[in-house]
């Protein structure tokens, strides 16, 4: 079987999920380029808390896990067949050290993403929580775990964003401050160049606090990068940013 491909993907701003934009166009293209997974195993940050989880429910609860947007975004409904026979997979991989938690399901980090990328809704998909507890490097260790299962036919999927300050975000920029494009650009060489230690021990870049105060949105691209073998072909899309200090660049190993 052959490999299965690990996607990251800058989710930005929950208005993408309304808008008809380059980012949601290159979403809508993104089946061309993960073909035809079995499944996918996704990651997003916006299910951050105290333990690694996963669901069993039988279909997500769609999560709005958004607040003070126009009402449309409300009214869309959107949900996936849970893959069971990947989260017993996920559960014999890591036994004690994940629990269940069918509190979660599909939220915007996913959703908004999967809305213009999967219309069909006819991939099932597993999620996993990010502990908050954990460091960057018990993050890459347990996608390490966790990477075999794209020899399986299971894409890898993780949506968060390189550049996320909420701080300083700005209406009235459509791109990126200096400093945070500075950020985006060094975290694309690194990662063109396979240098991924110094993207996991992220806490020694320069700039990393400017770029994003809390390490939520970061933290799934830590999982990409855990997923790889290192021989991939590394392509970037959406590449750039919006509100100032959001980057929308996205990254798919294949
Ligand atoms: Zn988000």
């Amino acid at each position: 079987m052959q490999r299965e491909k690990v996607i990251f993907i800058g989710h930005g701003s929950p208005m993408n999920i309304i808008l008809d934009n380059e980012y949601t166009r290159s979403w809508q293209k993104l089946p061309e380029l993960w073909g035809n997974p079995k499944g996918i195993l996704a990651i997003s940050a916006h299910w951050y808390i105290n333990k690694t989880a996963t669901t069993d429910v039988d279909t997500f609860k769609q999560i709005y896990d958004m607040y003070g947007f126009p009402k449309p975004i409300y009214e869309i409904e959107y949900t996936l067949k849970n893959d069971e026979a990947l989260v017993s997979r996920i559960q014999d991989e890591l036994g004690d050290s994940i629990t269940i938690n069918n509190e979660w399901g599909l939220d915007h980090g996913l959703w908004s993403v999967l809305v213009h990328a999967l219309p069909e809704k006819n991939i099932p998909m597993a999620i996993l929580s990010i502990d908050y507890k954990k460091s960057p490097e018990e993050h890459f260790a347990l996608a390490r775990k966790l990477r075999s299962y794209r020899e399986e036919g299971y894409l890898i999927l993780t949506s968060g964003n390189i550049v996320h300050n909420l701080r300083t975000a700005d209406w009235n920029n459509p791109g990126l401050t200096p400093i945070c494009q500075e950020f985006d650009d060094l975290v694309y060489d690194l990662i063109m160049k396979k240098e991924y230690e110094p993207l996991v021990n992220f806490e020694q870049l320069p700039n990393v606090k400017v770029s994003f105060p809390t390490p939520d949105h970061y933290i799934p691209f830590i999982y990409a990068l855990g997923a790889l073998y290192g021989d991939e072909k590394t392509v970037s899309f959406n590449r750039g940013g919006e509100l100032a200090s959001v980057s929308m660049t996205s990254y798919i190993f294949e």
